[in-house]
């Protein structure tokens, strides 16, 4: 039998030059070999500097080591862009490039800010709007932090795939449920690793809309590896959300991942 791939859709990878780097690890490549030493045999990952930008330089220095760092991992990491509605010229500029690139994947996003976990702006305000319009128009799938406005985007764009970062309360499980373009990614925060909220997630929205993540180097990818393999003992489940679940969605956009 075939080795079983695990794809985790959600990483970000630790941005050493920029001022606000805390990261645990001292390099990319330290980062890179935990990953590859946790099973985990492709990434998509965005950098720290880009998911939580907080100036354009940020948007534009996180998005190019992103780029570079993609092609140094030889095809183990999978970039995704980083925008931020504060900074829509950066974000579109960028935007273009990955695409340009052959790149479909735009995220993780979030609008909050990490000292003081504030939004400046919810996801169906206009600023935030005009960018995921145009990851529509470029056949982007976008992967957005946990917010309730994620149902608001869903229904507006209702051809473009969101990806949901987290497992959230049963309710928000529930809304999102009702639209057949949005997916959830398990990683990060207490969701994934509580026992009983991954068992009710798989309820909810079932096997199918569900996607291996784990928001290293945030969290460690053993941790919701063992909790997939716990919850779903069925092998081909367990093949869906690490691996056919995500490279479905990307041939969608045309990317073979
Ligand atoms: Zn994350």
């Amino acid at each position: 039998m075939e080795k079983m791939r695990i794809l985790d859709s959600h990483t970000h990878m630790p941005s050493i030059r920029w001022k606000k780097n805390t990261d645990f690890f001292k390099s990319v490549s330290a980062a890179v070999d935990y990953l590859k030493s946790t099973g985990v045999d492709k990434a998509i990952f965005n950098t720290w500097q880009g998911v939580l930008s907080e100036t354009p330089e940020d948007v534009d220095e996180g998005n190019k080591e992103a780029l570079e760092m993609a092609a140094q991992s030889k095809g183990f990491l999978y970039p995704g862009v980083s925008m931020n509605p504060d900074f829509p010229e950066e974000s579109l500029k960028w935007l273009v490039r990955f695409h340009e690139f052959g790149f479909r994947w735009a995220g993780e996003l979030l609008t909050y800010k990490i000292e003081t976990l504030k939004s400046t702006c919810k996801y169906n305000d206009p600023a935030f709007v005009k960018l995921i319009e145009k990851c529509a128009e470029l056949k982007f799938i976008v992967q957005l932090h946990v917010e309730p406005e994620i149902v608001d985007l869903a229904q507006m764009f209702p051809k473009l795939t969101i990806i949901c970062s987290h497992i959230a309360d049963d309710d928000f499980l529930n809304r999102l449920a009702r639209f057949n373009n949005t997916y959830l990614d398990i990683s990060g925060m207490g969701g994934g690793l509580h026992i009983g909220r991954l068992e009710k997630t798989i309820e909810i929205l079932g096997t199918d809309r569900l996607l291996f993540g784990s928001d290293f180097t945030g969290y460690d990818p053993q941790a919701f590896i063992g909790r997939v393999k716990k919850t779903v003992p069925d092998t081909k489940k367990q093949n869906d959300i690490f691996c056919n679940n995500l490279t479905r969605l990307m041939a969608s956009v045309g990317v073979n991942i």
